[in-house]
């Protein structure tokens, strides 16, 4: 499922064929995503520009001319693709192989720009909705969301803050988008390794008593960052490189240090551990006991 960096990596793909561009025409193949298309949705994008591709957490957020905003997710399986003239560029292919026929092609936008952008979702767990911006705010999607882990007010205080008090696991703590938006089983594992904390710790225990954060939320916050940051890095370098090919994209391009990388030999300077895999609600969680206090 993608994360945060595979979805900041789309973002960027799109962002030059649809910022600027007018919706020419839009074809709605199939309505029955997560949840249904609006019953306006092809006449409330049709003749519409982008005036700009945002993201907040796993979201996609294009603005339109109109004053909506077009909400966009990728779901379990979800990727777009776009084709100008013979070029076919591929963002985001992640577990599933990107279907071998336009059949799971459930939305096409055709861009002023000349580019054709096709959303194709096998699993249709995917999503998309219009929402006027002035209600963006009150939207049920968005409006639990914690903050943004690359936003400059995340930081150890606030992190600590969230989990104050919270006697569940680090793990499942930063799963919950309440606590911080957009990551997933993977980038948790790799950030929880990087800070050297353990997903079975007590998500309390990176702060004090006082609720201020020790120095196990600032070594996470960081690990945060850095895990993200690098994720990103190598989603631009992969979008760069596939340019004109149905390459692999996304997360095949990552080098994970923990994850999926169970009975490997931990990769810490100095640390002799292996690296184990458990199932914590009902994801696996990769991790090193050795060096994972
Ligand atoms: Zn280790």
């Amino acid at each position: 499922m993608p994360e945060l960096p595979e979805v900041e990596t789309v973002r960027r793909g799109l962002a030059p064929v649809m910022e600027g561009a007018r919706f020419r025409k839009v074809e709605a193949r199939r309505r029955d995503l997560r949840w249904p298309l609006g019953r306006n949705f092809v006449q409330r994008l049709q003749g519409q520009s982008v005036t700009g591709l945002g993201r907040r957490a796993k979201y996609l957020l294009a603005d339109l001319s109109s004053g909506d905003v077009l909400l966009m997710h990728l779901g379990m399986s979800g990727s777009f693709h776009v084709f100008q003239g013979d070029a076919d560029r591929t963002l985001a292919r992640y577990y599933h192989e990107r279907a071998p026929h336009a059949a799971h092609d459930h939305v096409v936008f055709h861009m002023s720009s000349g580019a054709v952008v096709t959303f194709n979702d096998p699993r249709r767990f995917g999503s998309m909705k219009i929402v006027p911006r002035k209600n963006l705010d009150a939207e049920p999607l968005l409006k639990r969301l914690g903050p943004e882990p690359l936003g400059n007010e995340f930081d150890a205080t606030m992190l600590a803050r969230a989990c104050e008090g919270k006697r569940t696991t680090l793990k499942a703590a930063l799963i919950d988008q309440r606590v911080v938006a957009g990551l997933g089983n993977i980038y948790v594992c790799e950030a929880l390794y990087r800070a050297r904390l353990s997903p079975k710790r007590i998500a309390a225990t990176i702060g004090g008593k006082d609720g201020g954060p020790n120095e196990r939320a600032e070594r996470l916050v960081e690990a945060i960052k850095a895990v993200l940051n690098e994720a990103i890095k190598d989603g631009g370098s992969t979008l760069r490189d596939h340019r004109l090919t149905d390459g692999e994209l996304g997360m095949f391009q990552h080098h994970f240090r923990v994850y999926d990388r169970e009975g490997e030999k931990c990769g810490a300077a100095g640390c002799r551990g292996t690296i184990k895999r458990i199932v914590q609600n009902g994801r696996s969680t990769f991790y090193c006991p050795v060096c994972q206090k």
